[in-house]
């Protein structure tokens, strides 16, 4: 919700024109970070087309809407002139009210001044007020405390939440996803509690178990639209597929040494020493300056912690699996959570300190969270104090001791909890297994877990944190921990150490092997990397070349652009690395969700529709031209491609091609092939054209699902229905198929959807060259088609293709 900052007000201004109240209220908006200074220009040019004058002394002056690009942050100034500022025709303005508004979120405040307009006492008071309070608390709604009050609104419908989970954070952080696309407020209803349906906070505590009936109503201009859609999304599961993956224990195994028994977290068998790990201490400074300067802290904190999760997460989007950044996502929304941020800015007080404060908003709500009686959503806490942990280290560096040990051998880890960020940076090599005194198998902590194949054991209780002894078995799949271990104990752990271990070694010994299918056909199975230490790891993970080099990630996470000397090392190693076999660098793609704060790129109402990508780099064609110098440099250690990304016009291809053979001649080097992604719908309907000037097609189904079906690829509400599987993505691949083989182009996939086997299977049914995975996948992939027949895969293909639905697709693979 937007809040009038008490730094966004200024009082007594003695301004005698319109123009100087603008030029004054326009600076603190600078100020305040809000607009770029060139909106000030936009604000008049705006009053020249409409008077924004509304009544009893109060005008909104705000920007063009084409100017909306010079706005950083949604935001209002106030400037009070006591003795008024002509605005109109004998209408004097006493109160302006600037407005600097992105999209809608500003409507509250206008409503409040609504009020204002049918209040000329009111309006009154305010023109000559000398207590900044007044005008905060007559424009700023009054906030609802959380659950505190059951309201309802009128439009509502009951119903049941589906499944067993309950509303925890990730179905919580996808339906406050789709709440935001709405403007009325959303109100959800459980027992005697409520709970605003745009805080992914207040949700959690309403502690909605699965099964449970509750309410969702709405209030405002859209209240209808938004109810049907939540209605529907919780309906539809929130993202929540019905693959949970829940740890399932086998029988208990019947250990003869002293043991702990907890909850199975991620399977696995471990034997090894036992490190105990103690819990971080926290340690507060109380003492702070005033409290504007502490709220400035907090908001600069929670930006910071903000812009670091983002980052983590564009730079991992390749290599992490879904689960796990579904997690994170949701963490963000927890960081994100307006009622919690505003909770904890209004707690500061004046002399105290904003960490202190901080702190203390996030032990209260550990322990709301960790009250409530459904284990699952009680293990939410660990989130909580993950996100708490987040701000604090940026607002006190000092007030987390650690207590982190580094691991010098390989061994069990033992500790009370882990937040999913500790967890998450665990060294896989060292961690033998994961055994916590707390948490349970559905907490965030025992998914990563999995996700990260370190065998875990959950909720085994405290006294774990005083067992001495030199050598355990964690059965991570019983839920044992046996810290005392029989030698019949530990020849029992071997023999089930080795079984698992033979099976999977029989899949990674075999990936080096081609992938033909049983009929003699062959695919080529490459991978995605982003840096040159993955070209290695993916070599070394049995594929033959690299299909795509995401080289954006050179770019992020500095405070500069890697010159042409740093892209061409990358480069030259990377294809050092591969010995031979082809590597497709893809020349820079950044836009739409991959931001690069430096670059200095204007902002984007659509970022998927704007500058990006191929567009993005025939605007600066300085950095394309350094990165092209670099891989032509590169291209004479290797066989190397270059691939242009989100192609949607010949024209753009065309250029493209042009800059890089004129780069080429100047180098005086040997001429390589340029390909293009297919990623746009465009490219798939002109591909008869594009065939007869490329050398290669590679298809992204990532960005091509979003554009073909109109949907975000990141929007969370509607992940399950973006699905690459989709008849209609799938046409278009069968298009760009037949179009590449009549010319006798190679045709590869290197979205998301080549790592998935069934679509694999389909993919090469459809006549698809070349799958290019995470480097992870390749030998589960190449297993894959080695195992089925090419007939089998083109039979498969076109069933999928006269499919109505994604759904029916995917049943084709049961
Ligand atoms: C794609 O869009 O499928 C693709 C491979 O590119 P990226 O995910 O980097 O946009
Ligand atoms: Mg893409």
């Amino acid at each position: 919700m937007l809040e009038l900052e008490e730094s966004a007000v200024k009082l007594g201004s003695n301004v005698s024109t319109k123009e100087e109240a603008i030029f004054e209220v326009g600076k603190i908006l600078v100020d305040g970070g809000y607009i770029q200074e060139k909106y000030i220009e936009s604000i008049l040019g705006r009053e020249e087309v409409a008077n924004t004058y509304l009544g009893n002394g109060i005008c909104i002056p705000h920007g063009l809407q084409e100017n909306r690009n010079l706005i950083l942050k949604t935001g209002i100034a106030v400037l009070q002139v006591p003795a008024g500022v002509e605005w109109k025709e004998n209408e004097k303005a006493t109160l302006i009210v600037a407005i600097a508004a992105k999209t809608d979120e500003h409507i509250q405040i206008l409503a409040q001044l609504t009020n204002l307009l049918s209040d000329e006492k009111e309006a009154k008071k305010l023109s000559k007020t000398k207590n900044i309070n007044d005008i905060l608390k007559a424009l700023n709604s009054e906030k609802k405390e959380v659950n505190e009050k059951k309201e309802e609104f009128e439009t509502k419908e009951t119903l049941t939440f589906p499944g067993y989970a309950g509303f925890h954070a990730r179905p919580a952080s996808a339906f406050v996803d789709v709440a935001n696309g709405y403007k009325s407020e959303v109100r959800l209803n459980f027992e005697e509690k409520s709970a605003n349906g745009k805080s992914i906070a207040s949700i959690l505590k309403l502690g909605l178990t699965g099964g449970s009936s509750f309410s969702i109503s709405t209030k405002g201009e859209d209240e209808k639209q938004a109810l049907k859609a939540l209605c529907k999304a919780v309906r539809d599961g929130l993202k929540e597929g019905a693959d949970e993956n829940i740890q399932k224990a086998v029988s208990k195994r019947n250990y003869l040494g002293n043991k702990l028994e907890g909850v199975p977290a991620a399977p696995g068998m471990a034997i090894g020493p036992v490190v105990i790990l103690n819990e971080d201490e926290i340690q507060l400074k109380k003492e702070g300056q005033d409290a504007h300067s502490e709220r400035e802290k907090l908001r600069k904190a929670l930006e910071k912690a903000i812009f670091e999760l983002n980052q983590w997460l564009h730079q991992k989007h390749e290599k992490v699996d879904k689960k796990r950044m579904d997690i994170f996502i949701a963490h963000l929304g927890l960081l994100k959570d307006p009622e919690l941020q505003n909770k904890a800015l209004k707690a500061i007080e004046d002399n105290i300190s904003a960490s202190y404060t901080w702190w203390q908003i996030i032990s209260k709500e550990i322990e709301e969270l960790s009250s409530l009686s459904d284990t699952r959503l009680s293990q939410r806490a660990n989130d909580m104090k993950d996100i708490g942990k987040r701000v604090l280290k940026h607002l006190d560096p000092q007030a987390i001791k650690s207590t982190k040990i580094q691991l010098k051998i390989p061994s069990i880890l033992v500790s009370l909890d882990m937040t999913p960020s500790e967890t998450s940076q665990l060294d896989k090599s060292k961690v033998l297994a994961l055994v916590t005194a707390k948490g349970g198998s559905t907490s965030h902590t025992a998914i990563l877990a999995r996700s990260m194949g370190i065998p875990s054991i959950a909720g085994v209780g405290e006294e774990v944190l005083n067992i001495s002894s030199k050598q355990a078995i964690a059965d991570g799949d019983s839920g044992i921990l046996v810290y005392e271990p029989q030698t019949k104990d530990l020849d029992l752990a071997e023999q089930l150490q080795k079984e698992a271990q033979g099976q999977k070694e029989a899949e990674y010994k075999a990936r080096f092997k081609p992938a033909v299918t049983l009929d003699k056909h062959r695919v080529e199975v490459v991978a995605n990397i982003a840096n040159a230490d993955a070209a290695l790891e993916a070599i070394n993970e049995g594929a033959e070349g690299v299909g795509l080099v995401r080289t954006e990630f050179l770019f992020l996470e500095r405070n500069s652009a890697p010159n042409e000397n740093e892209q061409f090392q990358a480069y030259k190693k990377m294809v050092q690395h591969m010995n031979g076999l082809p590597l497709i660098i893809r020349t820079l793609d950044i836009g739409g969700d991959k931001e690069v704060p430096y670059l200095n790129l204007p902002k984007e109402d659509n970022p998927f529709l704007g500058i990006r990508g191929i567009r993005l780099c025939l605007q600066n064609i300085e950095l394309f031209k350094e990165q092209l110098r670099a891989i032509y440099q590169a291209s004479k250690y290797g066989p190397i491609k270059i691939m242009f990304p989100m192609v949607g016009l010949l024209e753009e291809f065309r250029q493209g091609a042009k800059i890089a053979e004129e780069v080429r001649l100047e180098l005086g080097v040997e001429p390589i092939d340029i390909g293009m992604m297919i990623e746009v719908p465009s490219a798939v309907i002109m591909a008869e054209h594009f065939a007869k000037e490329v050398d290669f097609f590679s298809i992204g189904t990532n960005d091509l699902t979003q554009y073909v079906l109109s949907m975000d690829r990141g929007h969370q509400g509607l992940a399950k229905q973006a699905d690459a599987l989709h008849p209609a993505v799938l046409n278009m691949i069968k298009m760009t198929c037949d179009v590449a083989k009549k010319h006798g182009k190679m045709v590869g996939v290197c979205g998301n959807l080549a790592a998935n086997p069934l679509a694999a299977k389909i993919l090469t049914g459809l006549g698809v060259d070349e799958l290019s995975v995470t480097a992870t996948a390749v030998a589960n992939i190449k297993e894959t088609i080695r195992t089925s027949s090419f007939k089998q895969c083109q039979e498969l293909a076109e069933k999928a293709l006269v499919q109505e639905t994604a759904a029916a697709v995917r049943a084709l693979g049961e």
